[in-house]
């Protein structure tokens, strides 16, 4: 063969390909990097520039899972912290949850995006950049990745978090059953030469808002149409019509610099794993951006995968623990479609919905319905069905203030490595986890506080923990280490000899 057509085949290999450098692609490449594994990704875009806006910011739980890695910051210097959280734009307000980020942080996805980046390229891991997964086929051991870019790569593993169209979810042949759409909006970013009326406004086709972009200059116009309608392209026209037909004027439009439609098409894949081939983010689920939910669970889902795939490549757990992913996470992303879907029903504007809108916000203001809905939007009442026993199983695990033999700590400081923790609460040195200590630290720690987890108020205080590296209890003992071998070869694999 001549030389030039052997390189234009050659293969690269890596242990997980990625495909998709969106906020849940880049969260995951972060997880699976932080335990050693060999990842890169395949983005189509050439850097995090996004053609508009898209979402507008974190909710308290994505934070706390950027603090678990130590990474918190960065966003919350970029953004503006403040009550985001909502249902159906009835206010949530999550200020005396007990939390360290009892609040949600405004900041665009580009910027999120530009911060994960960075974060990903310190870890240093490959992006193919310009370059498209145009297919794949898998086998036994791995599967082959096809690149629009004239290369191919060889992977264990391939994630598609290539969003809503994924090309990995259909090429899988993985089902995404749901509903069509029942309403569109259009998006926008344009100047006006009068002074629009600002803020969010309804009537009988829906909910329209026109808000002031950073630079205060320019607006932000989302706007519902008069007839569901699809396609990405919506024409000048087409807006002004919808401006006209809602405002009674286009407020003299300009210089559109960016323009789009979307709708509450509302699907969710069949299934998140088809052998070696993974589901993440936009691709394994979307719905309407009604409270903003997401950006928040796609990298959600990246922080629950990442450490579980990890462990499967490295050789610590048997494939079964991907099962779980599909286990944990398909339930989450069905309730984000159930509530997107009761917010798109309750954002109609006419008389009778309206009514039922302020039914609904009467209920929202009392402390216990305000307190349900305002966890789940903000992402902090996830359990994860780990079977009975102590209320902290399969929650997440508060951000405590402990003092360890090095000195105070913050329990999310434990986990910024992204390696499980049994928090040993009781006397030093009582659990012996020597088998899998090459992969579970024990840390030794006094706490003396309450123990207080979002909805559920104050609870029994354990008196060791075992912390999996996504910040959620495995295992909480009650001052015995009945259990506790069990949830360490469940999570973490079978015990090292000795
Ligand atoms: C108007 C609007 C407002 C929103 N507001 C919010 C909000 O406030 N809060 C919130 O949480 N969410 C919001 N969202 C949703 C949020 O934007 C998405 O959920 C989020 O972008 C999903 O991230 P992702 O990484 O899963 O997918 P994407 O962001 O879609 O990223 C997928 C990536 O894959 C790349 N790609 C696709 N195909 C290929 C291929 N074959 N090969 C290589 N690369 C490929 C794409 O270029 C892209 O970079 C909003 C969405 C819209 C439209």
């Amino acid at each position: 063969m001549h030389d030039e057509s052997a390189r234009s085949v050659a293969v690269t290999k890596h242990a997980v390909v990625i495909a998709g450098g969106g906020p849940t692609g880049l969260m995951l490449a972060g997880e699976l990097a932080l335990a050693r594994v060999d990842v890169a990704i395949v983005e189509r875009r050439a850097n995090q520039d996004l053609a508009g806006s898209r979402a507008g910011g974190l909710h308290s739980r994505t934070i706390e899972v950027l603090d678990q890695r130590g990474i918190a910051d960065r966003f919350l210097s970029q953004g503006k912290v403040m009550q985001v959280g909502g249902f159906a734009t009835i206010p949530l307000d999550i200020s005396d949850f007990p939390t360290r980020h009892n609040y949600g942080l405004a900041l665009f996805q580009d910027r999120i995006e530009r911060i994960l980046a960075a974060w990903v390229s310190e870890l240093a891991v490959p992006i193919y950049r310009e370059c498209e997964v145009t297919g794949f086929a898998q086998d036994d051991t791995g599967v082959d990745v096809e690149l629009g870019c004239g290369r191919s790569l060889r992977a264990t593993y391939l994630v598609g978090c290539d969003g809503g169209r994924s090309l990995i979810r259909k090429k899988a042949g993985i089902d995404f059953p749901g509903w069509d759409p029942s309403t569109s909006y259009l998006i926008a970013e344009v100047e006006m030469t009068g002074e629009p009326q600002w803020g969010i406004r309804r009537d009988d086709k829906g909910i329209h808002g026109l808000g002031k972009l950073e630079d205060a200059k320019r607006v932000r116009v989302v706007s519902s149409e008069q007839h569901v309608k699809q396609g990405d392209e919506p024409t000048v026209d087409e807006l002004r019509e919808a401006l006209i037909a809602v405002y009674g004027t286009d407020y003299g439009v300009h210089n559109v610099t960016f323009l789009s439609r979307f709708t509450d098409t509302t699907r969710q894949a069949a299934s998140y794993r088809e052998r070696r081939v993974l589901l993440a983010g936009d691709a394994a689920h979307v719905h309407s951006p009604a409270g903003g939910q997401g950006l928040n669970i796609g990298v959600q889902d990246a922080v629950n995968l990442g450490w579980k795939l990890a462990q499967v490549v490295n050789g610590l757990s048997p494939e079964s623990l991907l099962d779980t992913y599909h286990a944990e996470r398909h339930p989450i992303g069905a309730c984000v479609l159930k509530t997107t879907m009761a917010q798109t029903a309750l954002n109609r504007g006419d008389e009778r919905t309206n009514a039922l809108r302020e039914t609904m916000s009467e209920l929202m203001k009392m402390d216990e319905p305000r307190k349900r809905y305002a966890a789940r939007m903000s992402g902090l009442d996830i359990r994860y069905d780990l079977g009975t026993g102590h209320p902290l199983l399969g929650r997440r695990m508060p951000d405590l203030d402990v003092v360890t033999e090095s000195g105070p700590r913050r329990v999310f400081t434990l986990l910024h490595d992204a390696r499980p923790v049994l928090l040993n609460l009781g006397e030093p040195g009582a659990l012996d986890i020597a088998p899998w200590a090459d992969r579970v630290e024990r840390v030794d720690a006094r706490y003396a506080g309450a123990w207080e987890l979002p909805v559920l108020g104050v609870v029994a205080a354990p008196a060791a923990v075992l912390i999996r590296p996504d910040g959620h209890a495995a295992w909480a003992g009650g001052g015995t280490d009945h259990g506790l071998r069990d949830a360490l070869t469940t999570w973490f694999g079978p015990p090292t000899a000795p």
